[in-house]
């Protein structure tokens, strides 16, 4: 099968059926000659890779309105940045996209540059976002391929081999089908196909215009197809967090280290996340142990915390971390672990 010689299917599809989002053009403007901003066709793309759409839009929105153009973004300072990012979680995402700012702003003059090879060297721009730019944004023959791309094509050629040992099978056959005509578009046609009919559970195969190409359709193996190597379970691992009032209404911060989970944020005090975590209060005082275990889940494992509160007196002295007092810093800016337990705090 030779998807490349059948009439364009899937891009008349994508004419009618494109979703609409924030960041993107729509088939029609694009073909009237309107091209995508690179800024926020970059922004969407590096805030797309750990978070779903839907969670994305509101970011989106926040992020272009604070910061309209790329230079405003390359003079913003770091804290507001990842304050802003806060919710979103994956934190050096925000640390390379200030990066990648100041570096296009000043080496590149303030333009994207379009090339696949030279996106490549820039801080927070992988293999796929390279592609994803290249394509969307400069509309370059340049493979695209996420979760909606792997399962599309899996199921175009029935692959049978598990994800993600089929990845590179699938890859080869994502560039063979990438047209020269309309890249951009094409990458994302297969993108809105995967998200809406070739869906991860009950696929409309009635309804999409790849059916009469469809393998899996054809064998009837479309809600198998792909197969998934099954994932290790994720470890627990367990720890304790302070949350330290002062009598004017301060609180006790901290910032993590630079290397490392959360690297670089503002947080309350924490011991070490560990399978046997011992404590380690910043401050002498009595603590108030609070039964709600705050839970949260990072790439790699489970956590489990358990929330220490004291109040303490002008006096005191933490042996580390700084007192400062709400509106020095914005609890909805921290990281989300420490606003969950900011949460159990307040309601306590
Ligand atoms: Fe997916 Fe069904 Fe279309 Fe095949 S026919 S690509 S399984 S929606």
């Amino acid at each position: 099968m030779n998807l490349k010689v059948k009439p364009p299917l899937l891009l008349n599809w994508y004419d009618t059926n494109a979703r609409e989002m924030p960041w993107r053009i729509s088939p029609s403007d694009r073909i009237a000659g309107v091209t995508p901003n690179p800024y926020h066709v970059w922004l969407s793309e590096i805030m797309l890779q750990q978070t779903t759409v839907a969670t994305v839009k509101s970011y989106f929105i926040k992020f272009i309105s604070k910061w309209p153009t790329l230079e405003k973004l390359a003079q913003a300072d770091e804290g507001e940045v990842t304050g802003a990012w806060a919710g979103l979680g994956y934190y050096a995402r925000a640390r390379n996209l200030l990066k990648c700012a100041k570096i296009i702003s000043s080496d590149y003059g303030g333009k994207f540059p379009s090339d696949y090879k030279t996106l490549l060297k820039l801080p927070g721009i992988g293999p796929y976002t390279a592609g994803a730019i290249a394509s969307i944004a400069f509309d370059k023959k340049e493979v695209v391929v996420d979760g909606n791309v792997e399962r599309v094509i899996s199921r175009l050629f029935d692959i049978k081999i598990p994800l993600p040992e089929s990845k590179k099978e699938i890859t080869k056959i994502a560039k063979n089908l990438t047209p020269s005509v309309r890249p951009g578009d094409y990458a994302q046609a297969v993108m809105d196909l995967g998200a809406t009919v070739c869906t991860p559970i009950a696929p409309k195969c009635l309804v999409c215009p790849l059916q009469q190409h469809c393998l899996s359709y054809k064998n009837g193996s479309q809600n198998l197809v792909p197969f998934k190597r099954k994932k290790e379970k994720k470890p627990t691992r367990y720890g304790y967090m302070y949350i330290v009032k002062r009598t004017d209404d301060a609180y006790l911060l901290e910032r993590r280290p630079d290397k490392g989970l959360l690297a670089g944020m503002l947080g309350w005090p924490t011991s070490e996340w560990s399978q046997n975590p011992e404590e380690s209060p910043p401050i002498v005082s009595e603590w108030k142990t609070h039964k709600t275990k705050i839970r949260h889940t990072f790439t790699h494992f489970h956590l489990e915390i358990t929330l220490k509160t004291a109040f303490v007196n002008l006096n005191c002295k933490p042996k580390r971390g700084f007192f400062a007092l709400v509106g020095e810093f914005n609890s909805n800016e921290l990281p989300t672990v420490f606003k969950k337990a900011f949460d159990v705090h307040q309601e306590a």
